[in-house]
């Protein structure tokens, strides 16, 4: 493995940079963490946290925009799932709103830096 490695990669769980996806989660799932320090990334590496993005602009690596773009894609179904669900934690608004969010930044990865 090159230790100069310049790309800016994402990490392979996407939603744990999304303070909104994060928290909508926490609440129905009880999934918080802090921050890793170093986190494996979209196309398999395990970079320090600093060398990764959610800004779909900022990340340089190829496989990683496309993992980004298929998380977020995802990601905006499974919420939207989660809003219909009875009794959920969110509202269909809410999950709605999310839901957009993450089409959009799938969107941004798919386009290109
Ligand atoms: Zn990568």
């Amino acid at each position: 493995m090159d230790d100069a490695d310049p790309h800016i990669h994402v990490d392979r769980r996407v939603s744990q940079y999304d303070a909104r996806v994060r928290n909508l989660l926490a609440g129905t799932f009880g999934l918080v963490g802090d921050l890793p320090e170093t986190v494996t990334t979209g196309c398999g590496l395990r970079v320090p946290y600093a060398m990764t993005s959610a800004r779909p602009e900022s990340v340089t690596c190829l496989t990683c925009r496309e993992h980004g773009h298929d998380q977020h894609v995802r990601l905006a179904e499974q919420i939207e799932q989660l809003g219909a669900m009875p009794g959920a934690v969110v509202t269909g608004a809410q999950a709605g709103r999310a839901a957009e969010h993450h089409r959009d930044l799938a969107r941004r990865f798919a386009q290109g830096g």
